[in-house]
């Protein structure tokens, strides 16, 4: 795990501002949402990606019931 230097202060809300630079480096603007993950004690951030329920990809996902389905998976589903 690299270590950045940087410390942030958690604020009376519990939450921390996450530095421009990693925004920068890992591609995340305003208002992309994030994953949380918890690994022994520790908090791990993921960018997160939207992906279909059965195969994992990411294109062409419509959301049905709260779930992502793939267009590719749909048309799988109706011929089976
Ligand atoms: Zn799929």
């Amino acid at each position: 795990m690299k270590s950045t230097g940087i410390i942030r202060k958690v604020d009376e809300l519990g939450r921390i501002v996450l530095p421009i630079e990693l925004r920068r480096t890992l591609d995340i603007a305003e208002r992309d949402e994030l994953e949380i993950f918890m690994e022994n004690d520790r908090i791990v951030l993921q960018k997160f990606e939207p992906a279909c329920l059965f195969c994992g990809s990411s294109r062409g996902l419509v959301t049905y019931r709260g779930k992502n389905v793939c267009q590719d998976c749909i048309t799988k589903m109706s011929e089976y």
